[in-house]
């Protein structure tokens, strides 16, 4: 449970979020990441160097200890965002395959950056659910 503010290896400032400060985090181990003073999505890629932010923000590292139980696969969508302040430009996100349009990831504006992007954190997110399910069993 702690905000954290802290930057990117190239000096972005990012706030990383954990535990019951986070709020729409899709990741198992509940860390979100904002740039200060913004909200409502999570970062995947710093929009100033647009490294993997897991890689060059050691804060937002995955933590793969965490208690948090198996949730549903993600599947990769592109729709314009509810929120207007994000433009009406369509956007890739992925969703909960179970919950169709719930997003849980944002990544950005329709483009090739944004679906590899998204293409990436969805294999990232659906292999480790496969990975609690084979230690359950
Ligand atoms: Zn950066």
């Amino acid at each position: 449970m702690a905000v954290i503010q802290t930057k990117c290896s190239c000096g972005q400032p990012v706030e990383v979020r954990t535990g019951e400060d986070s709020n729409d985090s899709f990741r198992t181990d509940g860390k979100q990441a904002v740039y200060p003073g913004e909200t409502g999505y999570n970062i995947f890629r710093c929009r100033e160097c647009r490294q993997p932010l897991h890689e060059s923000c050691p804060d937002f590292c995955f933590e793969h200890t965490s208690a948090v139980g198996t949730r549903s696969r993600l599947v990769m969508t592109v729709r314009r965002p509810k929120s207007t302040a994000l433009g009406t430009e369509p956007w890739v996100m992925l969703e909960d395959e179970n919950a169709s349009g719930i997003a849980v990831a944002m990544f950005g504006p329709d483009n090739p950056a944004s679906r590899a992007d998204a293409s990436r954190m969805m294999q990232l997110w659906n292999a480790d659910i496969v990975d609690k399910a084979a230690h359950h069993s």
